[in-house]
C-alpha cells in the first residue's frame, strides 16, 4: 500500500495518518519531522534545510526529494509507506511518480481529507494549548474541567500566535491555492480518495478504510 495523505491545517490528518500506519503496517514518512531530526542531529542535510528555513524559505523541492528518495527504499518500505508533507506540489508529485517509477511501482492511493473551511477555522481558533505538559484543549470541544486551566498541572491556558483568526485564515487558504493543482493531478490519474472529513474521527477512519479496500 504505498498512499501519499493530503489535508488542511486542523483536518485531523496525524490522527489518521496513525491509524493507518497500524492497520496496514507500512511507515509513516513525515518529511517534516525528517528535516526537523536531521536540522536536530545537525546532518549535513540538516544544515542545508536550515540555511533556507533560517532565510524564512522553503526548502527546495531538489532537497525535498532527495530525502523522500532516500527514505522509500529503506525495508520497512517493502509492504509500502504512507506519504505526510509529501508531494506539495505538482512538480514534487511529477519527481515522486519518476522515481517511484524507476523501482518499478507506483502510488496506490491519495488520500485527500476534505474539511469545510469555517469547521477548519472554528478548531484552531477555539484550540488552548499548555505550556507546561503541552496538553491541548478546545473550548467547544474538548474543554478543561476548569475554563482556561490545565487539568493536568493547573497552569494557565495559552492561544497560539498562529492560532488567532486571521493567520489560520491565510495558512488554511495558502494551503488550499498551493494543492488544488496537485489534487486535480491525482484526480487525473484516478487515484484520489476523497473523504469527508467533517464527520467525526472514527467515521473518517472508516471511510478511509473502505476506499482503500475498494
Ligand atoms: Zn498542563
Amino acid at each position: 500500500m504505498k498512499l501519499v495523505i493530503l489535508g488542511p491545517p486542523g483536518a485531523g490528518k496525524g490522527t489518521q495518518a496513525d491509524f493507518i500506519i497500524n492497520k496496514y503496517n507500512i511507515p509513516h514518512i513525515s518529511t517534516g519531522d525528517i528535516l526537523r531530526e536531521n536540522i536536530k542531529n545537525n546532518t549535513e542535510l540538516g544544515q542545508k534545510a536550515k540555511a533556507y528555513m533560517d532565510k524564512g524559505l522553503l526548502v527546495p523541492d531538489n532537497v525535498v526529494v532527495e530525502i523522500v528518495q532516500d527514505r522509500i527504499v529503506k525495508d520497512d518500505c517493502k509492504n509500502g509507506f504512507l506519504l505526510d508533507g509529501f508531494p506539495r506540489t505538482v512538480s514534487q508529485a511529477v519527481s515522486l511518480d519518476a522515481e517511484l517509477d524507476k523501482l518499478g511501482t507506483k502510488l496506490d492511493r491519495v488520500v485527500n481529507i476534505n474539511v469545510d473551511k469555517n469547521i477548519l477555522i472554528d478548531r484552531a481558533v477555539g484550540r488552548r494549548v499548555c505550556k507546561t505538559c503541552g496538553a491541548t484543549y478546545h473550548i467547544k470541544y474538548n474543554p478543561p474541567k476548569v475554563e482556561g486551566i490545565c487539568d493536568k498541572d493547573q497552569t494557565p491556558l495559552i492561544q497560539r500566535d498562529d492560532d488567532v483568526k486571521e493567520t489560520v485564515e491565510t495558512r488554511i487558504q495558502v494551503y488550499f491555492d498551493q494543492t488544488a493543482p496537485l489534487i486535480d493531478y491525482y484526480k487525473a490519474q484516478g487515484i484520489l480518495l476523497d473523504v469527508d472529513g467533517n464527520q467525526s474521527i472514527d467515521k473518517v477512519f472508516e471511510d478511509i478504510n473502505k476506499g482503500l479496500n475498494n
